[in-house]
């Protein structure tokens, strides 16, 4: 199922400090957009309000038709049906690749007979399939954020949500991995956003891209499929 979001007036700040300001946005189902800008502008906190990790000063935030937050509200990450990327990967240390894969399964009491089906699949998007058994420390970067990724997917969300998944990794795995990432993204025709301060990822990736400056939109535009700008 596909999903709409829409940001009416978002605003959010820390104490005196407006970080977003009046934010409008409709992103279209299925589509893939790169929130673009330099460090401190905003981007992740506007990721979090969409997640469900914090919740805006005002305004309202709609996943296609439903109210996800407002002002000093907020439906928690677990009830948004959202995957998440992050920059640190956020794999559990004591588990194995395939138990971390599996998490969301359980969180959202998928049938344990579905369970195996659904993490050899979600390993297997991502070239992983034989590191099932191993636990995270012994995976390289690259490896650990496929995992994250498998992760993410895994119980086929509405929304996907990337912040900076790519920094941490060295320049040449951050190329080909995130070539397979839009691979992947048009693969699954999920509804995605993209954080990144990185205008040569967002233009590989995303099918337009958002440019934040100082917690507004300074420009928006669509990306042609060939990655050059429409
Ligand atoms: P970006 O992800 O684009 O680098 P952020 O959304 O993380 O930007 O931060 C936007 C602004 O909010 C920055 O000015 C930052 O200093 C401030 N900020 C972020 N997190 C906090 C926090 N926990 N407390 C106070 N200010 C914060
Ligand atoms: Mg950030």
């Amino acid at each position: 199922m596909l999903t709409s979001i829409t940001l009416n007036g978002v605003s959010y700040a820390f104490g005196a400090n407006t970080v977003l300001n009046q934010i409008d946005l409709h992103i279209e189902p299925g589509s893939v957009v790169a929130l673009l800008g330099p460090s401190g502008c905003g981007k992740s906190t506007l990721l979090r309000l969409l997640a469900g990790l914090t919740e805006p000063a005002n305004g309202e935030i709609h996943f296609a038709d439903r109210l996800v937050a407002k002002s000093g509200w907020s439906l928690p990450p677990q009830a948004r049906d959202i995957g998440m990327v992050f920059q640190d990967y956020a794999l559990w240390p004591h588990m194995t690749v395939a138990q971390n894969v599996m998490f969301p399964l359980k969180m959202r009491n998928v049938a344990r007979s579905e369970r195996e089906n659904r993490v050899a699949q979600a390993l297997s998007r991502v070239g992983l399939s034989e590191f099932a058994g191993r636990k995270p420390a012994g995976l390289s970067g690259g490896q650990q954020q496929r995992v994250a990724l498998a992760r993410a997917i895994v119980a086929e969300p509405r929304v996907l949500l990337f912040d900076e998944p790519l920094s941490n990794l060295d320049s040449e795995l951050r190329e080909s991995l995130c070539q397979e990432m839009a691979t992947l993204l048009r693969q699954l025709g999920t509804t995605a956003v993209y954080v990144t301060h990185d205008r040569r990822e967002a233009e590989i990736l995303a099918d337009r891209i958002v440019h934040l400056s100082a917690g507004s939109i300074a420009a928006d535009r669509l990306i042609s499929t060939s990655g050059e700008y429409a």
